[in-house]
């Protein structure tokens, strides 16, 4: 039988690259979005995947959407917890408005995401969990305190779940992007991708469908015994 796959912010960028490469590797996915309807109703028409809107940030939202997918499709046994924002300023600049929209949206909605599925997952003994962190959750970022301490947080979640889901089949892993080519990137001025780019010794942006097909592995189940991991994938712009 198929699995099932959420994939949250699965309309567009690297998260519709994960979507399609499980839909490709046999999966029945639903992805998520935040508010962009025209992108996600494309999305849909191009790839007959179907979508759902919730704010990943709020608890009550995501449980709601979450056993909605359910009733639609069946438990779910793969979570890919892919939607993340950015509200960049120098920390002395920064906002508390701008810090909490950045955890609510990328720490605490790894939280919602997940905590509603985990039951379901352990009583059946399997579960694909994967987060998309970010290289500069492990190194740090300028003007990303907000961001940085959200993605290097989500590192943490993952290698605590890794030890409670273990012994019940389910595993945990982090993927860390480097620079990737996706409208979040190609938005920044040409001369500081330039510059962005300069520092990647691939000499390149990375493409979001070589995030998604290691994301696609860690959620197969030829991955079980991988728990608890980080995958870089950066160009070799950064190693822990
Ligand atoms: P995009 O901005 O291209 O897409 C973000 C997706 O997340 C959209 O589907 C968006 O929905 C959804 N989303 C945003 N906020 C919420 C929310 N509160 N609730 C539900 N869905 C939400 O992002 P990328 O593809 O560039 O990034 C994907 C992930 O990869 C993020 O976690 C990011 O931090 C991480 N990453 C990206 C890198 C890059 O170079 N691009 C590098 C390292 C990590 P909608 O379409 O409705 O706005």
């Amino acid at each position: 039988m198929a699995r099932i796959a959420l994939v949250t912010g699965g309309s567009r960028g690297i998260g519709a690259a994960i979507s399609k490469a499980l839909k490709a590797q046999g999966c029945e996915v639903a992805a998520t979005y935040a508010g962009n309807d025209e992108a996600a109703a494309a999305f849909t028409e191009e790839t007959g995947i179907k979508t759902y809107k919730w704010n990943v940030g709020d608890y009550e939202e995501s449980a709601a959407g979450i056993a909605k997918v359910e009733a639609e499709l069946g438990p779910i046994d793969i979570v890919i917890a892919n939607a993340g924002i950015t509200r960049d300023a120098p920390f002395h600049k920064m906002t508390p408005e701008q810090w909490h929209q950045v955890v609510d949206t990328n720490l605490t909605g790894v939280f919602n995401t997940v905590h509603p599925v985990w039951p379901g997952m352990r009583e059946r003994g399997f579960g694909r969990i994967v987060v998309i962190s970010s290289i500069n959750g492990q190194k740090g970022q300028f003007a990303q305190v907000n961001y940085a301490a959200t993605k290097a947080g989500d590192l943490g979640i993952v290698k605590s779940l890794a030890q409670e889901g273990a012994a019940k089949g389910i595993t945990a892993n982090a993927v860390c992007p480097g620079y990737i080519a996706t409208e979040m990137v190609m938005a920044v001025p040409e001369k500081v991708r330039d510059s962005i780019i300069g520092q990647i010794p691939a000499g390149r942006l990375g493409e979001p469908e070589e995030i998604a097909r290691c994301v696609a592995f860690l959620a197969s189940d030829d991955a079980g015994f991988v728990n608890g991991s980080t995958i870089s994938a950066n160009g070799g712009q950064f190693f822990v």
